[in-house]
């Protein structure tokens, strides 16, 4: 879901996107703005300044949690740290950070940099505000709300509940004073869905008292809490049990392989069905040329099977992203998450010696886990 976005530029080389789900936060912070906040705190202004006032507010709230991410970012970059892109969705900002820190002390430096940048944006506009406090109402009435904001998302950020930047730090420290990292985050991420559910049940608390608005909000926001604290745990302890393990161990060996000469038609007809096979080395003289797999074949139109060969829908080796035999499976894992597909090639001199698949991973892990390896 976070992945999606439109495109809105670039920063320091790391792409900035707007998730869909933003631009209803966006129209609901600037509503909330226009209709309550400011005629209540500013009962003088026009129906156009309250407006003015709710988008130039919102937009630059935005700014700040963009700010904020890209601090995170270019601490990760600085460090060695690949960092893709940020993405604004409905709770503020992600970094597809690509990899975890590969030191305790970068990443307690990566996650407190954060809520600091919130803490300075935040003193900034209070700064502001205090100068200009008799001067420019306007100005002045933007200033101090996002002043309170930034200072609220500095605090909200450092609560110690993994994965919130807090509990980032937390998780840092841990890991610093045992060495371990799985034991560190197991740690951090418990605290954190204790975090989850106090806001989850605070939320029911508020409705209860018939406040449904901000109860339904809180419960929302310990869910989403919750869930994120499991799954980055769970995606660790996966990548755990993968590590240390070889492609070699979990491919599917003998996959069979086709020529560039085939139609569609052939290749579904007389591989495809007949085998289960999903994805097929192209091969001549012994030489790999590409890979052709039902995603390709679906890229062509039906009608098309009995003229289009093999060699137009096949992916040619140049451009296929592959592992050796000896590579580490927890390395696979991240090439298969981070590019979104299903299966690579095994690939040894230019030979195609196998396949490694999602469900290769998955097997293998959940086989350990019923014999409790
Ligand atoms: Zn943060």
């Amino acid at each position: 879901m976070l992945r999606g976005g439109i495109p809105i530029g670039k920063a320091f080389g790391i792409s900035l996107r707007l998730n869909y789900s933003w631009f209803i936060v966006f129209a609901l912070v600037t509503w909330a703005l226009s209709v309550s906040y400011f005629p209540s705190e500013y009962p003088g202004w026009s129906l156009a300044t309250r407006i003015a006032a709710g988008l130039i507010t919102s937009l630059l709230f935005f700014g700040s949690v963009l700010a904020h991410e890209l601090m995170h970012s270019i601490i990760a970059q600085r460090n060695g740290i690949p960092v893709r892109s940020i993405t604004l969705f409905i709770f503020g900002g992600v970094s597809e950070i690509t990899e975890e820190p590969k030191r305790p002390g970068v990443e307690f430096r990566m996650a407190l940099v954060g809520p600091l940048t919130s803490l300075v944006i935040g003193g900034i506009f209070w700064a502001i505000w205090f100068w200009l406090r008799d001067t420019a109402e306007f100005l002045t009435a933007i200033a101090f709300w996002l002043g309170w904001i930034n200072v609220f998302l500095a605090g909200f950020n450092l609560i110690p509940g993994f994965p919130l930047d807090g509990g980032r730090v937390l998780r840092s420290i841990l890991w610093w004073r045992s060495g371990n990292l799985r034991s560190a985050t197991r740690t951090a991420s418990n605290i954190g869905r204790g975090v989850g559910y106090l806001f989850i049940f605070g939320g029911i608390w508020l409705i209860f008292l018939g406040n449904w608005f901000n109860g339904l909000w809180l419960a929302f926001i310990g869910w989403f809490l919750e869930n994120a604290a499991v799954g980055s745990y769970r995606q660790l302890a996966l990548k755990d049990m993968l590590e240390g393990h070889k492609v070699s161990e979990v491919m599917t060996r003998g996959c069979l392989t086709v020529s560039q000469g085939l139609t569609i038609e052939q290749l579904v007809n007389e591989h495809i069905l007949a085998s289960g096979q999903r994805c097929f080395p192209v091969a001549a003289d012994g030489h790999v040329l590409g890979l052709v797999t039902i995603h390709n074949i679906k890229a062509i139109p039906r009608d098309q099977w009995q003229i289009k060969t093999v060699k137009e829908a096949m992916t040619p080796f140049e451009n296929l992203k592959w592992v050796k035999p000896d590579q580490d499976l927890a390395s696979v894992l991240g090439i298969l998450t981070e590019d979104d597909i299903n299966q690579v090639p095994v690939v040894e001199d230019r030979d195609i010696v196998g396949m490694v698949a999602r469900d290769n991973l998955l097997s293998f892990v959940s086989v350990r886990g019923e014999l409790g390896m």
